[in-house]
């Protein structure tokens, strides 16, 4: 083989493998969407974290301040916090100051590696159960749950928790804009905030409001996660980002009330005609013929029910 020859095709064979490296490493792009004047969401695929979506299944999003940009909800992987960074380059030059996290699950939060990486004077704020959970070893469950459902994909991600605490009623002052904070109890995680920026009449709902797709409840109540519903609609914004699925006005959080509100109704109803959990399932599948379409449905309904009779009978 000609020299040149044989040089063309070791750098034919080094792009090759830098170009499958990166196909590796680097995440799916997504489209950002504008749901305010300064607002911005990408709105990840719905699902469980999987090969196939890359381990990434909430939604990032972010608000341009006078002076600095203001991160919600990271994502679930040092990958998907560099696509929300990639993402906020194309619209602004100015550095993420503040990060909220909305709860302990880590699809909403294991992106704040990257923006730290990136900005290391950010502050990341959460719930004090979010950031005790993780400093107490939660956040190394998150990161093996992720490597093992995307087979490797978020390789690298390391959990970085918040350190500044924040309650229900608190307000940051950023750049001109105001963040107000609403931690409903026993809600959807027993660690959540929700995020009212105010100025734009944009809510970050984190899962305690979720669209076209139902949560997991095991780490919640149905009591809390309905008076969390309640709490929020009060506040009568324009936008409520959900934590995952499609943002919406008002009526996706009534929408998500009704789905919460029927089934734990319902249940309570039937628990008290004395039938079991397995018993009553066929007619409140039937009265949540509504959500049957939402993504999860069939995998989660049949547990929800289960979880409300458990937190009936606590009640007692
Ligand atoms: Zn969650």
């Amino acid at each position: 083989m000609r020299p040149i020859i044989q040089l063309s095709c070791a750098l034919y064979l080094l792009c090759i493998s830098i170009f499958s490296a990166q196909a590796a490493t680097e995440i799916r792009d997504y489209p950002l969407s504008k749901i305010a004047t300064h607002t911005y969401v990408i709105h990840g695929p719905l699902g469980y974290p999987s090969v196939e979506n890359q381990g990434f299944m909430n939604n990032p999003g972010f608000v341009i301040t006078k002076d600095s940009v203001v991160v919600i909800d990271p994502g679930s992987s040092l990958q998907t916090g560099q696509l929300l960074l990639k993402k906020i380059r194309t619209v602004t030059k100015l550095p993420v100051s503040h990060v909220f996290n909305t709860h302990i699950h880590g699809d909403h939060w294991l992106g704040n590696q990257a923006i730290i990486a990136a900005f290391p004077k950010a502050v990341l704020i959460a719930h004090p159960e979010t950031i005790k959970k993780i400093n107490e070893g939660e956040g190394e469950s998150w990161v093996a749950l992720m490597d093992k459902s995307t087979n490797g994909f978020t390789r690298g991600t390391k959990a970085v928790a918040a350190t500044v605490a924040t309650k229900d009623g608190d307000e940051f002052k950023i750049g001109g804009m105001t963040f107000r904070i609403y931690a409903p109890a026993d809600a959807h995680s027993h660690t959540d905030i929700m995020i009212e920026a105010v100025e734009e009449s944009v809510v970050f709902a984190g899962d305690n409001i979720l669209n076209q797709t139902i949560a997991r409840m095991v780490d919640g109540t149905f009591k809390g996660s309905i008076a969390a519903c309640d709490k929020i609609a009060a506040v009568k914004a324009k936008h409520y980002v959900p934590g995952h699925g499609p943002t919406g006005d008002a009526a996706i959080v009534t929408n998500y009330r009704n789905y919460l509100s029927t089934l734990f109704e319902d249940v309570k109803e039937q628990y008290a005609k004395g039938k079991s959990d397995f018993e009553m399932k066929d007619s409140i599948v039937a009265k949540l013929k509504p959500y049957q379409a939402w993504n999860r449905f069939n995998d989660e309904v049949g547990k929800h029910i289960s979880l409300a009779v458990l937190e009936i009978e606590a009640m007692m």
